[in-house]
């Protein structure tokens, strides 16, 4: 059975002191009022993922990092590997957010490394995908999915792709306010696990855990988590405040 799935993005917000604290507030909060049945991860900086991951509840918090190198060592300085990010005890890798497509510029090419080299460690990627406004305006929104999904995932053996978690994040509902309607995500999301039926079989499209991210709060997760093809949400600005976060967590 597919999992549920409430993932926080803290992006480049807290200093090491604020990130503990913060993810100390969120597994207090998780073991005394979370749902059992919901995986929380939170994707820190990677100068936190050590501290964090030695603080939390393991037994129902998990560790994401944000981005990992795509390549598995040596000369690519500044650059943080996978095997770095699995001695921190962080358990999942964030790839391919819109802000890293766009202002890194990280290609499909890139990205299909990073995936695999996630995979080969153990650790499971959450892989986001998403349109711009112009292509969700212009109508292409599911072409242009599609295609992000065959140049990077859709490579991947049978066995490692049931191994993945997606999350579809229209970049217009990213940090804008602006959420996806519930119908618009779910339509989304129910494309998806159809290409993956497709693509592979209905058993592993039925089993893969695909999260909605964009303007996620508390006053909309409960809906948009009511949609059948919706396993969970990545948050971005509500996971910075732990009741907020938590009152996701318990939307379902
Ligand atoms: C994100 O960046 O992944 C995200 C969903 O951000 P926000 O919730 O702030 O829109």
């Amino acid at each position: 059975m597919r999992k549920k799935i409430v993932a926080g993005n803290w992006k480049c917000n807290t200093t090491v002191s604020e990130g503990v604290a913060l993810a100390k507030q969120v597994s207090d909060l998780v073991v005394s009022k979370g749902a059992k049945d919901v995986v929380v991860v939170l994707g820190t900086p990677f100068t936190h993922l050590t501290s964090v991951a030695a603080i939390i509840d393991k037994s129902r918090v998990s560790v994401a990092a944000q981005n990992c190198a795509a390549e598995p060592k040596g000369a690519f300085t500044g650059e943080v590997s996978v095997s770095m990010i699995q001695s921190t005890g962080a358990t999942f890798i964030i790839i391919g957010h819109s802000e890293r497509r766009d202002y890194y510029h990280e290609t499909s090419e890139i990205l299909n490394k990073k995936v695999a080299l996630t995979l080969a460690q153990g650790l499971t990627p959450i892989y986001c995908c998403g349109e711009a406004l112009a292509i969700r305006e212009a109508g292409t929104e599911n072409a242009f999915v599609q295609n992000q999904l065959e140049e990077t995932i859709f490579n991947l053996s049978a066995e490692d792709f049931g191994k993945i978690v997606i999350a579809y994040e229209p970049i217009w509902a990213i940090g804008t306010g602006r959420t996806a309607s519930s119908q618009q995500a779910q339509d989304m999301l129910a494309f998806i696990r159809g290409l993956i039926a497709k693509k592979y079989n209905q058993s592993i499209a039925d089993n893969c855990s695909i999260l909605y991210g964009g303007s996620c709060s508390p006053a909309n997760a409960n809906e948009l988590f009511g949609q059948p093809d919706i396993d969970g949400g990545l948050i971005g600005g509500a996971s910075l405040k732990a009741d907020d976060f938590l009152a996701i967590i318990n939307a379902y």
